[in-house]
């Protein structure tokens, strides 16, 4: 008896033992320290671009490195308001060949005009620059109206011609500005270099309130994103928040840059069709599977206004849209409430 039971006490001991090994072997083998995130903030691109992340095979300094050199690349490269850049050659010789990017984005544009009634501009530029929206340093006003209706002939996208590699703009005074489309594009792009290198990496790119997802945090978890109440004007809160495993949000506000001349309040969201700030809403918010869309139907979003049946339409680009009227009603695609579920 005794010889008996000292042996099945044994065989639990050993078993224990065992169980505890395998135990610690699994944890060894398949634990992963949490990742810790890496912030960076950069000047670019007219914003302050917040980059958090967090690599797993390359280290996070360099992924912030490589990724403030490629948006300083992109800025000069697209940005309207430095001599050397592709926008400014075009707008300066008239004729340029470009490269596949620049191509690219023009393209892009132009199609997002088409997709949007004209209510998206490239070519809004000479009217941006009468208001002074050209530039952050730019001395704001409002223009003369003759002034304003004489210049907005100049704005059309059909005015630019694309011939093989071949850019022409074809109607003397005609400028281009990327601005509208150009920041989401580079935060698409910082993404893609930054997975190129380390497909693992996890964290966002925060460019001014437009945001473009890198990876899930900690690598299975949505970043929460705050959509601002775009009424509150003394401090910033949210009206709505949002889940993303991915993608991208971008919101145009008309609290984001504007000036007040005679009690009124001009922003810089500009009606292609008036060559006034649009006044049909106070705040879009576009979801989309990456941020150049996302920015630039944000702003084309805007224009349209809330009463706009044509929003539901953008379902149909893989779209989600939220917009807040002036009366404070709110109006949003069937999509879009998919998104406000945290653990979906
Ligand atoms: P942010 O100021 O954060 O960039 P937006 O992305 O909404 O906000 O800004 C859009 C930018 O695009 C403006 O700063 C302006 O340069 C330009 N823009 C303004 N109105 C239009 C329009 N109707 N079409 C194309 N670009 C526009
Ligand atoms: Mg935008």
């Amino acid at each position: 008896m005794w010889k008996k039971g000292n042996g099945n006490v044994k065989n639990i001991l050993y078993i224990t033992f065992f169980l505890i090994a395998v135990f610690l072997l699994a944890f060894i083998i398949f634990y992963k320290p949490k990742p810790t995130y890496s912030d960076k903030q950069m000047d670019v691109l007219g914003t302050i671009v917040r980059v958090r992340v967090s690599g797993e095979k390359v280290s996070s300094s360099t992924l912030l490195d490589i990724a403030e050199k490629e948006f300083q690349r992109l800025h000069n490269k697209f940005s309207a308001n430095i001599e050397e850049s592709v926008v400014n050659q075009l707008n300066e010789k008239r004729e340029l060949i470009m490269d596949e990017e620049s191509l690219f984005l023009i393209k892009s544009s132009i199609n997002i005009s088409k997709m949007t009634g004209d209510a998206f501009d490239p070519t809004l530029r000479p009217v941006l620059k009468l208001w002074g929206f050209d530039d952050v340093e730019s001395p704001k006003q409002v223009p003369n109206s003759e002034e304003l209706k004489k210049t907005l002939e100049l704005v059309n996208y059909r005015y630019i011609e694309i011939e093989g590699n071949k850019v022409k703009l074809t109607k003397p005074g005609v400028k281009i500005d990327l601005g509208g489309i150009a920041k989401g594009y580079s935060v698409d792009m910082v993404i893609h270099r930054i997975k190129e290198l380390d497909p693992k990496a996890t964290g966002f790119i925060d460019a001014g309130g437009d945001i473009g997802i890198i990876g899930p945090k900690y690598g299975n978890l949505p970043w929460a994103i705050g959509i601002r109440d775009p009424f509150n004007t003394t401090q910033y809160t949210n009206i709505d928040i949002i889940y993303l495993y991915d993608g991208a949000i971008a919101t145009s506000g008309d609290y984001e840059r504007y000036f007040i001349e005679n009690d009124k309040k001009y922003h810089h969201l500009i009606d292609p069709k008036t060559g006034y700030p649009a006044n049909d809403a106070v705040s879009t918010t576009v979801i989309a599977d990456d941020l150049m869309n996302a920015d630039a139907f944000a702003t084309a979003a805007f224009i349209l206004g809330i009463n706009n049946p044509s929003l539901d339409y953008f379902t149909n680009f893989g779209l989600q849209v939220f917009i807040i009227g002036k009366d404070k009603s709110t109006k949003e695609t069937q999509g879009f409430d998919y998104f406000r579920e945290k653990g979906r």
